[in-house]
């Protein structure tokens, strides 16, 4: 196991089941590497801090392959390591996080609740972050 923060692992911000089963190489780049220590510093961390209790990361880094393989966004910013979809358990608990996220003052690009707060969906970029809040349904 690799920290790179006091409660987060470079394993569980690249690591994919779908990845394993389809042998899919899911190693990040320097450049994306840099990106999720970001992101992880920046959002992961501050907002675990502000939760209290442990966060699940369901899906962080995508290599192409991997993001084509689970029809994420072309364009999706899981593929340069700036996105995380994260989750405390269920829909109640989930919406509350996405709330708690949205009212801390914690700078994001974009805050997702995917599908009525199955997962949230939270990205960062170094600079120019938007802000933005979206409910996919
Ligand atoms: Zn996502």
């Amino acid at each position: 196991m690799t920290p790179i923060s006091k409660n987060f692992t470079l394993e569980e911000m690249i690591s994919s089941a779908t990845a394993m089963d389809n042998h899919i190489d899911n190693t990040p780049s320097a450049e994306a590497l840099a990106n999720l220590q970001l992101l992880v510093d920046k959002v992961l961390q501050p907002v675990r801090d502000l939760y209290g209790k442990p966060i699940h990361v369901n899906s962080g880094y995508r290599s192409v392959k991997l993001n084509k393989e689970v029809r994420g966004a072309v364009n999706s910013q899981h593929i340069q390591g700036r996105a995380a979809d994260i989750s405390v358990g269920g829909r109640v608990a989930n919406k509350a996080l996405f709330d708690l996220i949205r009212g801390s003052g914690i700078a994001f690009d974009q805050l997702i609740d995917e599908y009525d707060y199955r997962w949230v969906h939270v990205s960062y970029r170094e600079s120019g972050n938007r802000g933005m809040v979206l409910h996919l349904k």
